[in-house]
């Protein structure tokens, strides 16, 4: 995990940088907004601490910046204590959540970890299509309420095609992801094994997700 501490004030970047690899992290830090733009932007970061006074550009800047380019990195802002303005303005701009000055390095750290385990358990973890939802870690698929039974290679083969719902995924892409072959062996075993997964996922249910895109493969519709 590697956090971009950008903070001006040299003590308590130092502090911060501290505390942080104490507990696991790897840390760059940075001591002005532009820089903490460019940095952000341009590498690939786990979570970003982030001041609000900076020289150059404030924190708020930076972070409205990086939401507008659609950077999703998750923003832990370090605010003024009191300003209640200055947090809803961070809130409202897409920070997940803030810390007020002076903070504890150890609370600044459990904030870190609850932020960085939200950003993992959204999103990722459960695909939804429709009433269908496939959980990638539990592997547990529903269909409204209903349980289903799947064999990991159709698991697969259903999570290949959430990953894109609305959109066709060829047969190659499917062999490719699904069995790992580069080449297309030119045989019917996707169809095969799309029935076999129609068989459980659709067949029992009134609303049909899985779709066949007539000469390109499969794709997943919440409403057909
Ligand atoms: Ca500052």
């Amino acid at each position: 995990m590697t956090v971009l501490v950008v903070e001006d004030e040299i003590k308590v970047a130092a502090l911060l940088k501290a505390g942080l690899q104490e507990h696991g992290y790897k840390v760059e830090t940075c001591g002005d907004g532009n820089t903490a733009l460019q940095r952000a932007s341009r590498e690939r970061f786990d979570a970003v601490i982030l001041d609000i006074m900076l020289p150059g550009r404030d924190g708020l800047s930076v972070l409205r910046r990086l939401r507008e380019d659609g950077n999703t990195v998750p923003v832990l802002l370090l605010t003024a204590r009191g300003d209640l303005p200055e947090r809803i303005a961070g809130l409202n701009l897409g920070a997940d959540d803030y810390l007020p000055k002076p903070f504890s390095v150890l609370e600044l750290v459990a904030r870190l970890g609850a932020v960085l385990r939200r950003q993992q358990g959204t999103g990722l973890t459960i695909l939804h299509c429709g009433d269908l939802s496939v959980n990638l870690v539990t592997k547990e698929v529903l269909r409204g309420a209903a349980r289903v039974e799947l064999t990991p290679r159709e698991f697969s083969l259903l999570a290949c095609l959430l990953r894109t719902p609305g959109k066709a995924v060829t047969r190659v892409e499917l062999i490719q992801s699904v069995w790992g072959y580069q080449f297309d062996p030119g045989t019917n075993f996707v169809d095969v094994a799309v029935q076999r997964l129609r068989r459980k996922i659709d067949d029992p249910f009134p609303r049909k997700i899985i779709q066949t895109v007539r000469g390109v493969g499969y794709a997943l519709h919440a409403d057909p």
